[in-house]
């Protein structure tokens, strides 16, 4: 496990975004959970990221560059109260703001999608360190990012990790990354004009070298784009991006609902088993 979550606590996570930072990597933080059934723990999470902010100013963790939050909305509550759930949002980024941090808001199941955008733009009217994931899997998310333009939003693309059915979500591989390159062209465009902040969150070196040449030929500054990518996953890229010059920031997951979240990246890719039994020897 050790490979892909550095251990159950914060402080695991917290040490190992300072490991990342000895090579120029940030870091986002994200405690594992989603769906919570009680009020009183939706609560708990929003308490427990803002003490993770507290602990990120303390270790000094702004260095090389402000360390992040990326939450779920199921996980501050959103299925049981959604005004509660935009309640602990918009604090959450308030606390951020004073930290000089980010929030970001990962895309959770595809009937999540309008709740979370309108979230976002709840969040966005009052605050500008928010940020929200779009997956390129999604047919409707040309149409989302079109609404979501007057924001001039930071956008996270990423391809999409949850079993969605044909008419919702294209299902070959090829149609998403023709999909996802076709988004990361707008988003690039953009930023070109600062009326967009994308992060490319992805693994794939095709479509990071495709990313990077078209910023290149369009002269984009440093930071007009980042690359996010999972912790454990393609390392040497990451360090290999980061000297490159470019901003690239990991996810460092942490707490106790690993099971589930293991799964995922079990569903994802059938080889991440090998390496839970690796380290299980
Ligand atoms: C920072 C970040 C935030 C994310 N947030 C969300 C979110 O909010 N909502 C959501 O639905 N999804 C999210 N995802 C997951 C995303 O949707 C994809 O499922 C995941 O990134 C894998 O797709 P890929 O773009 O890396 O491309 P792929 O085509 O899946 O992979 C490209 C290459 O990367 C390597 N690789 C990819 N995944 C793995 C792995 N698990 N283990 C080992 N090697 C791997 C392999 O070499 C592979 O050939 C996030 C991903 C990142 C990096």
């Amino acid at each position: 496990m050790r490979r892909f979550l550095p251990g159950e606590d914060l402080t695991a996570a917290l040490d190992a975004a300072a490991e990342l930072a000895k090579s120029g990597i940030g870091a986002l933080l994200t405690e594992l959970g989603e769906q919570v059934t009680s009020p009183a723990e939706a609560a708990a999470v929003r308490d427990r990221y803002r003490a993770a902010l507290d602990r990120m100013r303390e270790r000094g963790l702004p260095l090389p560059l402000p360390a992040q939050l990326s939450v779920k909305l199921t996980h501050l509550g959103l299925d049981m109260d959604r005004e509660a759930c935009a309640r602990y949002l918009l604090d959450l980024a308030r606390c951020a703001a004073e930290t000089g941090s980010f929030v970001w808001i990962d895309m959770e199941e595809s009937r999540y999608v309008d709740i979370t955008l309108e979230l976002f733009r709840r969040a966005c009217a009052a605050h500008d360190n928010v940020g929200v994931c779009l997956q390129a899997y999604l047919r409707r998310t040309p149409a989302d990012l079109e609404s979501l333009w007057p924001l001039r939003p930071a956008i996270r693309l990423v391809k999409g990790a949850y079993n969605e059915p044909p008419a919702v979500a294209y299902p070959s591989k090829r149609d998403v990354d023709a999909s996802y390159m076709a988004l990361a062209a707008e988003l690039l465009e953009r930023a070109t004009r600062w009326e967009a902040s994308p992060v490319f969150g992805t693994h794939d070196g095709t479509l990071i070298a495709e990313i990077a040449a078209r910023a290149a030929a369009r002269q984009l500054a440093r930071g007009a784009y980042e690359i996010h990518m999972l912790y454990g996953i393609r390392p040497t890229e990451q360090r290999a991006l980061a000297a490159a010059g470019v901003v690239v920031r990991v996810l460092i997951s942490y707490g106790s609902a690993w099971f589930a979240w293991f799964m995922r990246r079990l569903a994802e890719r059938p080889a991440n088993v090998w390496f839970v039994l690796r380290s299980l020897v």
